[in-house]
């Protein structure tokens, strides 16, 4: 019997690896790194079923202009030619409606609840897995007029979608916080959000998987593939060929470069962003965005880690330290108590999150292929997303319904 493979070994690939080793399926998964970093390991945590408006959304536009000429500002578009830059951005412009966001959100909630309820299930069954799943909500923290206004008026849409928004004024901020100031006008607080650390998870889902027997070929870079009709019979690697009998792409921000292999589209960008972790100290309690600079505070106790940046970088790893200043300045004019030191080089951690133009992950059957499925292109929501997409692809491996509707996520929406 031939194995399955997946290509690639970030959260997705894991995860989806996870739910095929569930159904009893071999599987082998394929990653070109040595599966110690990659953008799955030191991003911000969260899990956020409030996050219902994709990135491509009307007023992102006029923002992410403005944004442009700063070289600290949240989101940066490094103006170059390049034709496939310039077909993601203008199939992001076309998103970017009031029409498209209102046919994202139902997806976008439903994975979010979804993946939500099986990180729950997956606590339960692993007690061990030394994740810290922190059950405390998300706070959205402003200190402007205009970003409250935004943000009060999502909280007002995400109330009528279901989900549960509290509007805090700066009497409730301080006692979410007791230790140090925040100084915001106020925050939106969804308490069915939550954080974990995604370095502990992904470590632990890792030989989580080894002893159940997933073999994992690691340092072997995917370079092609070997097709008969509508099938992949094997695919080629730098250390030579292996068959197989179905495949799943999970490779991220460079997950358009195996689909171009095998001769479909699947826009993708890397959105470079940036973390580092400190001492937590005086100790900040809530995982919060600081809304005006889009910046992610994830506390873990005695350490915290801030993170943020988003530039559509195609796949360039290289760091911008000015982008990095821009999240560490953004530390002092929310909390001017915190301790805070600019982080060394080797403190800084980097990832490309895998965006697709329109702001929804691609899952699926590959278009034109029998045993090629696809799970990719999440974006910032990559961790959040996971255990629902492993699922989703494990069902339709197994030719079983699946969760949820996947309509809206299909694969070959680009072709
Ligand atoms: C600063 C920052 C903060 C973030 N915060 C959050 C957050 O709070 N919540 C959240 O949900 N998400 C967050 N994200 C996004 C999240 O990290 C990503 O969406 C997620 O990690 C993507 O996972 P992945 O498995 O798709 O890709 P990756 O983790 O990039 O894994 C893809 C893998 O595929 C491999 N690969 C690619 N091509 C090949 C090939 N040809 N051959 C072999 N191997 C190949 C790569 O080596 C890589 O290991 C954040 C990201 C950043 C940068």
């Amino acid at each position: 019997m031939k194995p399955t493979l997946i290509i690639g070994g970030g959260i997705v690939g894991l995860f989806t690896a996870y739910y095929l080793q569930k159904e009893g399926v071999e599987v082998t998964l394929i990653d070109r790194t040595d599966l110690k970093d990659n953008c799955s390991t030191g991003n911000a945590g969260m899990i956020v079923p409030s996050h219902i408006i994709p990135l491509a959304a009307p007023g992102m536009i006029s923002k992410g202009i403005s944004w442009m000429f700063s070289s600290k500002s949240p989101f940066y578009i490094h103006p170059r030619l390049d034709f496939k830059l310039a077909q993601w951005c203008l199939l992001f412009f076309k998103a970017a409606t009031p029409s498209q966001v209102t046919k994202a959100i139902p997806y976008l909630k439903n994975i979010s609840l979804l993946s939500k309820a099986l990180y729950q299930e997956f606590r339960q069954e692993h007690p061990d897995s030394s994740m810290a799943l922190v059950e405390k909500g998300l706070m959205m923290a402003y200190q402007t007029e205009s970003m409250e206004k935004e943000e009060v008026e999502f909280a007002h849409l995400a109330r009528k979608y279901g989900l549960e928004a509290e509007i805090l004024g700066p009497e409730d901020l301080k006692k979410i916080e007791p230790n140090l100031q925040l100084k915001a006008r106020g925050a939106v607080l969804f308490p069915g959000d939550a954080h974990l650390d995604p370095g502990a998870l992904y470590g632990f889902l890792k030989s989580y998987l080894e002893k159940k027997g997933v073999t994992f070929l690691t340092e072997t870079q995917v370079l092609g593939f070997e097709k008969s009709g509508n099938r992949v019979q094997a695919v080629l690697t730098e250390k030579g060929k292996i068959d197989c009998e179905k495949i799943l792409l999970c490779g991220g921000s460079w997950s358009g470069e195996l689909a171009k292999m095998l001769q479909f589209s699947l826009p993708m960008m890397g959105g470079k962003g940036y973390s580092f972790i400190q001492k937590n100290n005086p100790e900040i309690q809530q995982a919060t965005i600081l809304t005006e600079q889009k910046v992610a505070v994830s506390p873990y106790g005695e350490t915290i880690r801030f993170g943020g940046t988003m530039e559509i970088a195609g796949t360039n790893q290289s760091i911008n330290k000015n982008r990095v200043r821009g999240i560490f300045e953004s530390i002092n004019r929310y909390y001017p108590d915190f301790q805070a030191s600019f982080p060394e080089d080797q403190q800084i951690w980097k990832g490309l999150r895998p965006c697709s133009p329109d702001g929804l992950p691609y899952i699926g059957f590959a278009p034109g292929y029998g045993n090629v499925l696809v799970g990719s292109g999440h974006s910032m929501m990559g961790i959040s997303l996971a255990p629902a997409t492993g699922k989703i692809l494990a069902e339709l491996h197994q030719q079983k319904d699946t969760s949820m509707e996947i309509k809206g996520f299909e694969v070959g929406r680009y072709n």
